[in-house]
């Protein structure tokens, strides 16, 4: 393997994560190929309409992805980005699409979870947040201490908006480098940001298992698994 790159301590790397470095700790996301979730139709787990029809269904769906948490580990390139993280001590910002917590876990510390997290929920009416940790999941659908409403998980479901657009955006006109990773570039706004990266002058990488369909947009980029990939490109920039 080899980079045309060297990545100094003052440059600032903005890193894009998405399914597929969950994927290789064994976590299994929404495909878009056949529209289900772990065996369930997006629209029932992941939109608020599907929230308000059966509220217990999506809960029950989501304690089930966070419980998963447990049984999975981060991997060889969750640890090699905390690594590139700690070297660049603050000229570093990790976006990713994944509501897990494994970058988290791996050591990472600036994070923008921008479709939200499984180990998160927040009340409906009032807002106040809370830890999963902190709420009693055998009931059907917790409800909020404060005012009593109804909670829901903090997952950025289908037809909302993604969190922390404007950190997002004030990071990549920061960036010396973006690098893409595990993501298909089909879903939107995440696909643009390498768009966005382009038109600010910013230099861009990609890895990932198979060639995204915006790879024209990537200068440098890396097939295979981020776990194999990630440890020994980061050794690489830094050394
Ligand atoms: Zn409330």
């Amino acid at each position: 393997m080899k980079t045309n790159y060297h990545i100094k301590k003052e440059d600032f790397v903005v890193i894009l994560t998405g399914a597929g470095i969950s994927a290789e700790s064994g976590i299994k996301t929404f495909r878009d190929s056949d529209g289900l979730w772990e065996n369930h139709p997006v629209e029932k787990v992941a939109t608020p309409e599907g929230f308000r029809a059966d509220p217990k269904l999506v809960w029950q769906f989501y304690k089930e992805r966070y419980n998963q948490l447990s049984e999975v580990e981060p991997n060889p390139g969750h640890y090699a980005l905390a690594e590139l993280e700690d070297y660049l001590q603050g000229n570093f910002s990790l976006i990713t699409q994944n509501v897990d917590d494994l970058h988290r876990r791996a050591g990472s510390k600036k994070i923008l979870e921008m479709h939200g997290q499984l180990n998160s929920c927040f009340c409906t009416r009032c807002k106040k947040h809370y830890s999963v940790k902190d709420i009693d999941l055998n009931i059907d659908v917790p409800s909020c201490i404060a005012c009593g409403a109804d909670l829901r998980p903090d997952i950025v479901w289908f037809g909302e908006m993604p969190y922390f657009m404007d950190e997002i955006d004030e990071a990549l006109r920061k960036a010396t480098y973006f690098m893409t990773i595990g993501t298909s570039g089909q879903v939107y706004p995440a696909a643009q940001f390498l768009l966005f990266a382009r038109s600010y002058g910013v230099k861009t990488l990609g890895v990932n298992l198979t060639e995204p369909e915006n790879r024209s947009f990537i200068e440098e980029f890396h097939l295979g698994k981020s776990g194999e990939v990630l440890p020994k490109l980061v050794k690489l920039f830094i050394n």
